[in-house]
């Protein structure tokens, strides 16, 4: 199973991806989190990335598409993946539908999470995350068990630099003028699945298993 979680900046993409990963037995692919990997060990590209990073810019498609390249490749991608937060412009998307046919494999689903843009301000400002697992919390609508420490292996929790409300702001901005024309991009393929992202995290979860039991 191929997959790809759309949504804008705090639509739930991280939070609903541990759920899908299991059901499918497929790995978890974040360009978020591969990029502050690279930030983290002052790789070449993390130097590159850095600054488009604070300002909540996106990193130019070039960089993005050869590290998803590289990364889909490997052999634990051989039954199928979830991207979050890749494909992030048409340019990208175009570029992962050439890498597949290359590989003579396609996209069997995109799930949209749609959340209102005045919501994912409160939802990103209160979003502590897990630096070891990448989990997310919400200071108030997904508290840990223990406040600020994760509940999977203890690990202090963080605010991450770019979840403060004037770069949150940007992301948004971001996201409505490059990436939300990909709606209509998987849509014209028939891949488009659209999910209401303001439920309840279980409810959005039921909903995207449903989703995806259709294509299998
Ligand atoms: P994304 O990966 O799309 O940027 P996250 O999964 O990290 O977003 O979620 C953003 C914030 O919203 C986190 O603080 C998370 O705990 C919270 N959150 C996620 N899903 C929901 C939901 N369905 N209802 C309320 N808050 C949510
Ligand atoms: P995320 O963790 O998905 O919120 O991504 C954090 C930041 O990483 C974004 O604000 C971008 O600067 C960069 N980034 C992640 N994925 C991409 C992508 N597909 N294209 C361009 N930039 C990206
Ligand atoms: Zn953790």
């Amino acid at each position: 199973m191929r997959v790809i979680i759309l949504g804008p900046p705090g639509a739930g993409k991280g939070t609903q991806a541990d759920g899908i990963c299991e059901l499918f037995d497929i790995p978890h692919i974040s360009t978020g989190d591969l990029f502050r990997e690279n930030l983290k060990n002052e790789t070449p590209l993390g130097k590159k990335a850095k600054a488009y990073m604070d300002a909540g810019d996106l990193v130019p498609d070039e960089l993005v598409v050869d590290l998803v390249e590289d990364r889909i490749k490997r052999d634990d991608c051989r039954k199928g993946y979830l991207l979050d937060g890749f494909p992030r412009t048409v340019q990208q998307a175009k570029a992962l539908d050439k890498i597949n046919a290359e590989n003579k494999v396609s996209i069997d689903a995109a799930l949209n999470l749609d959340v209102p843009s005045d919501i994912l301000v409160d939802r990103l400002t209160g979003r502590r995350t897990c630096p070891t697992c990448s989990t997310s919390y919400h200071i108030q609508y997904n508290p840990p068990k223990v406040e600020g420490v994760c509940d999977k292996d203890g690990t202090k929790l963080i605010q991450r630099s770019d979840d403060v409300e004037e770069v949150v702001k940007n992301r948004v901005k971001v996201y409505e003028t490059s990436t939300a024309p990909l709606i209509q991009y998987y849509d014209d393929l028939g891949l488009l699945f659209t999910i209401d992202g303001t439920q309840q995290p279980t409810v959005v979860a039921e909903k995207i298993k449903t989703a995806l039991k259709s294509k299998e």
